[in-house]
């Protein structure tokens, strides 16, 4: 796969003239995009259509976790809109899980698209260690947590998880070096990191076996997100 295709760049913006200027400037350069929950809540489905029109590949990153039934029904809802990838929240459980999977399957048949691969969400990148422990309420370090969630998403037979780059050997020793990687929490040598606390550069997390990276602010607030994304894109080429 083309090493661009394998750079999603997070669409964090929330209307649609900033949209498509983002879409605008960086077309030719990224492939693939997400679209967080942020951006659907604003623009709704359209939001699909219009980045499609520019020939983009599609992440709609909603981190589903309801009742099985819900999430069932939900998936089946969006694969009519034909994404390329969806994600859930792994902690929902293994029938939430099989629920979104069955869901996607019949959606995607129904309405003659291909099934998007359906990924599960492990720890959010910006939950660290004692969030996990002293608020969420789980024990043990941040990679067992992981892994736990890799492997019971692994066994519902789903595509993938978002993780970490620091985990993706762990998960990939668990689930198979087949089983994708999507990490977010990157950060290019000296940008800010924001509210993210488990950042690992570009480079760093596709040595580490990544197959996918998410990026949004440091090329989105960029003030030239073109020579943004093509910097990450050298750096990564080296
Ligand atoms: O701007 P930044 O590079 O921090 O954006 C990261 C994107 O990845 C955000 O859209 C965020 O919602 C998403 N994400 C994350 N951590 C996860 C899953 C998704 O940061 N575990």
């Amino acid at each position: 796969m083309d090493i661009r295709e394998r750079i999603i760049v997070a669409f964090d913006v929330n209307n649609k003239d900033s949209l498509k200027e983002l879409a605008g400037k960086l077309k030719g350069h990224a492939k693939t995009v997400k679209i967080g929950m942020e951006l659907y809540m604003s623009l709704g489905p359209e939001v699909i259509k219009t980045l499609k029109g520019f020939d983009y590949n599609i992440f709609l990153d909603l981190k589903l976790h309801d009742i099985p039934n819900t999430v069932g029904k939900t998936c089946y809802s969006l694969a009519k809109l034909g994404v390329d990838i969806l994600n859930v929240h792994a902690a929902g459980g293994a029938q939430m899980l099989k629920a979104a999977k069955q869901g996607l399957i019949d959606g995607a048949h129904d309405s003659g698209n291909q099934p998007a691969k359906l990924i599960a969400v492990t720890q959010l990148t910006s939950t660290d260690q004692a969030t996990l422990n002293n608020e969420l309420g789980i024990s043990g370090s941040i990679e067992q947590a992981v892994v736990n969630y890799a492997k019971l998403t692994y066994e519902c037979e789903l595509d993938g998880v978002v993780a970490s780059a620091k985990e993706v050997e762990i998960i990939k020793e668990a689930c198979g070096k087949n089983f994708i990687t999507v990490t977010p929490g990157i950060r290019p040598k000296g940008s800010a990191a924001g509210d993210q606390k488990r950042v690992v550069t570009p480079e760093d997390a596709f040595a580490m076996g990544t197959d996918y990276v998410v990026i949004g602010r440091p090329i989105t607030q960029a003030q030239d997100p073109v020579s943004a994304f093509d910097q990450i894109l050298e750096s990564i080429k080296v």
